[in-house]
């Protein structure tokens, strides 16, 4: 049988090649998606070498999907990759785990996001800022990815109709750096009436772990959340990488039936808001320069790419900036960031051109790994353009 059935699906059109960032960087045929799918077929039936060279071809991929939603032979490239890093982790055994044991742990993320706001909040972080000790340590651009302020997450509130419940789904970041975006999302649900249940047992997506060829973990997890969402109606998410990662749960653990039902229940909170704000709820004016950045989880999997656009459009003197539809991945592409990460400043470079230009108030992402790396990005070229999830912003407006 063969291993990689969902690669024979590609007919080498190339129509894939003009959607791929690292294609498009390199022009080498080995870094786009047709080469990829080529190694991979290379290397399953014996003809290439699992050399160094053919890895890194295939961790330069950033997931991005890109390809996949221009393919006319839906080649599902996701899934391909997925597998594919789960053989050859197998065929390694190497797994180093310390990262997703991190993500995975309530009581880490609990006390990390502790320690962080103090680091914030008491000048610790600007005097180690100013004085060039972060620079000298090489952890500079660490620091600049966390927000200005880290909020702790508000404890959960009785607001809101207890027979209109939604669900949402914090994720391991948006747990340890983003209370902001969270309590956002409760005030905003809580006004349109809805209750904001949030299950203490929900965990990581496994995105890392997924994209890091782990699938057992990733397994374990999806199986955690499912059976934590498994009361609940809708499920939102306030990280896109999140929710492209639960619609994918029944695709990658076909065995675990439970994620067949999380995932019909998935949205990103800016889509399900902006199905739900009443005529009624009038916004304040927010006269201020907004530009929209699309992750490519919330485009290219959930597909629902206009929630942000069509919900701050509703918020009176807002001037909306959108990047175009052909901006590709920004680079951060979860660990990818950390991996790569002259690449990842190379892919970013031309939105953050964009924003030396136009210098918007805030720029607006709903993914919270993109927001790190362009507020990292935005910060090296000395600019003040603010990094914000979109309905922080909404909230803002809220009279
Ligand atoms: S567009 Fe699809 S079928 Fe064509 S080369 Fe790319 S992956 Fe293969
Ligand atoms: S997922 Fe993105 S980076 Fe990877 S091959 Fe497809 S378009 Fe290129």
């Amino acid at each position: 049988m063969r291993k990689f059935p969902e690669a024979d699906l590609c007919v080498k059109c190339g129509l894939c090649l003009p959607h791929c960032p690292t294609y498009q960087q390199s022009l080498d045929e080995n870094e786009s998606p047709r080469g990829r799918i080529s190694l991979i077929q290379g290397w399953s039936n014996g003809q290439l070498e699992a050399t160094e060279a053919l890895q890194k071809h295939l961790d330069h991929c950033l997931l991005c999907r890109a390809c996949e939603k221009a393919c006319p032979a839906f080649v599902p490239y996701g899934q391909l990759m997925d597998r594919y890093r789960a053989e050859v982790k197998e065929v390694d055994k190497k797994s180093d785990r310390k990262l997703q044991n991190l993500l995975s742990s309530g009581q880490k993320l609990r006390w990390l996001s502790r320690l962080l706001r103090i680091y914030r909040k008491s000048g610790i972080s600007w005097f180690l800022r100013t004085s060039g000790i972060l620079s000298v340590l090489g952890l500079a651009k660490y620091d600049a990815m966390l927000p200005r302020s880290i909020k702790a997450v508000k404890k959960e509130s009785d607001q809101g109709d207890l027979g209109n419940e939604v669900a949402l789904f914090s994720g391991c970041m948006g747990r340890l750096l983003d209370g902001e975006t969270v309590n956002s999302a409760k005030a905003l649900l809580n006004r349109l009436g809805y209750r904001v249940v949030m299950p203490e047992a929900q965990n990581c997506c496994g995105a890392v772990a997924l994209h890091d060829g782990d699938f057992t973990v990733a397994e374990a997890l999806a199986s955690q959340n499912s059976q934590a969402f498994s009361g609940a109606q809708i499920v939102l998410t306030i990280a896109s990488g999140c929710g492209a990662t639960l619609l994918d749960y029944p695709s990658r653990f076909p065995a675990v039936v439970e994620t067949k039902h999380l995932a019909g229940k998935v949205k990103d909170v800016s889509q399900f808001l902006v199905e739900n704000w009443p005529d009624d709820i009038p916004l304040k004016a927010l006269p201020k320069k907004v530009f929209i950045h699309t992750p490519c989880s919330l485009k290219n999997v959930m597909r629902q790419p206009s929630g942000p656009e069509q919900l701050l459009g509703k918020i009176p003197e807002i001037e909306l900036i959108k990047d175009s539809e052909s901006q590709h991945c920004c680079g951060a592409a979860g660990t990818y960031l950390l991996d790569y990460p002259e690449t990842a400043k190379r892919l970013a470079d031309g939105l953050i051109e964009q924003i030396e230009v136009l210098n918007p108030d805030y720029l607006v992402s709903s993914n919270i790994g993109c927001a790190m790396h362009l507020r990292a990005s935005i910060a090296a070229r000395g600019l003040k353009t603010e990094v914000v999830h979109p309905i922080v912003l909404l909230e803002k407006a809220l009279p």
